[in-house]
């Protein structure tokens, strides 16, 4: 078995640990004499799979109770439809545009009413966070959307927008329990799994209760309805299951090292033995201004398109996986989740470090 230092944005990563449980449970979970990809959603260890999740999720997040935390499909993508769907009220929402992934939430949201786009760092390539402090917000605006770490530009919120007084909901996708968040502030969270959590095929949504609502826009699909799924726990229909049951093993892992600020600490150690490297290379150079970086996501550029494909090349060759940059930026970008080992960041710099001064070298 040889396994690569993977850097993919997604689906990304996972911990050792986990997958390896996950192989030893899969012919036979727990005495059922089934894998969980085999097993009953109505059954009584799916059952307790599922719970332990959510506790765990909720433990790990100090989720108040009178939020729901559902397990759904769809990827964060249905989110952006979801969202306006269950919560106009008044048919408007705010947008802050941040990169592709805000940008499509805004452009699905226009599907169903009035999306305003309050903020946008489209002039710099997303490069940066727009000054949140004192927004244009609407008058009747249902809400105040952000994406909170923007994956393709490698930004990150620091400070939340001043909604005054409006609901905020956010995208999480690519920084969900990478490090604590003060769920009161939001009214809706939701994350794909697959950045961050686990794999593809889960959607999680944490939302005040408040919010779900019976009267959402009128062609709203049963399935699209947090109602339906809040009023089933997750299991109206059939969930995710083997993908829930692998997020609840990794938020086990996560709270077996410390709980989320203990997983701070490791993200800041990993990204700052990054940042530190690229702020003091001649060759490489980040591409986000310094206060609005993100710990999860970093791209990085030579400035020479050759070398930038060589780079990728040759890392590749090395046992770096993924570190081409997303087709609209261009260069490299790591995504350093969570279960990426500090070891692997270490690993990476010391072979930009060598890759610089061989092609200096050359170039002299
Ligand atoms: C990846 C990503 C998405 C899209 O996720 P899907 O599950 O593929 O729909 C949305 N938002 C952010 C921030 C992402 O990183």
């Amino acid at each position: 078995m040889s396994r690569v230092y993977n850097f993919s944005a997604g689906p990304a990563v996972l911990p050792e640990e986990v997958l390896k449980e996950a192989a030893d449970e899969m012919m036979d979970y727990k005495g059922t004499g089934m894998s969980v990809m085999e097993m009953s959603h109505r059954s009584k260890a799916y059952d307790t799979i599922i719970n332990e999740a959510e506790a765990d999720l909720r433990d790990l997040l100090s989720i108040p109770d009178n939020y729901k935390v559902l397990f759904l499909q769809g990827g964060a993508s249905q989110q952006f439809a979801m969202v306006p769907m269950n919560l106009f009220q008044n048919g408007v929402g705010d947008y802050i545009i941040t990169g592709q992934w805000a940008k499509k939430a805004y452009q699905e949201a226009k599907l169903y009413g009035t999306a305003n786009a309050v903020a946008s760092s489209a002039d710099k390539t997303f490069s940066y966070i727009p000054d949140v402090s004192d927004l244009p917000i609407s008058e009747d605006a249902d809400y105040v959307y952000i994406c909170e770490n923007n994956t393709i530009y490698g930004t990150k919120f620091k400070t939340l927008p001043d909604t005054k007084g409006k609901i905020l909901v956010a995208d999480l996708s690519s920084c969900f329990l990478s490090e604590p968040v003060d769920v009161s502030k939001y009214g809706l969270i939701f994350a794909g799994a697959q950045k961050n959590v686990g794999p593809a095929g889960v959607v999680i949504v944490i939302i005040r209760e408040d919010l779900i609502r019976e009267d959402v826009l009128k062609e709203t699909p049963t399935m699209l309805r947090y109602k339906t799924h809040a009023d089933a726990k997750s299991l109206y229909n059939t969930p995710p299951a083997y993908g829930i049951y692998i997020c609840g093993k990794v938020f086990k892992w996560l709270k077996n090292l410390g709980g989320l600020e203990a997983m701070k600490k490791i993200n800041e150690k990993k990204a700052a033995i990054l940042y530190d490297f690229l702020d003091q290379s001649k060759m490489f150079h980040g591409t986000v201004v310094e206060k609005d970086r993100s710990l999860m996501n970093v791209p990085f550029v030579t400035g020479n398109e050759e070398l930038d494909a060589l780079f990728v090349k040759e890392s590749k060759a090395a046992g770096f996986e993924n570190l081409k940059g997303h087709r609209s930026v261009g260069g490299m970008r790591a995504s350093i989740y969570n279960a990426m080992p500090l070891e692997g960041v270490e690993k990476l710099v010391s072979f930009m470090r060598d890759f610089e001064e061989k092609h200096t070298a050359q170039a002299d």
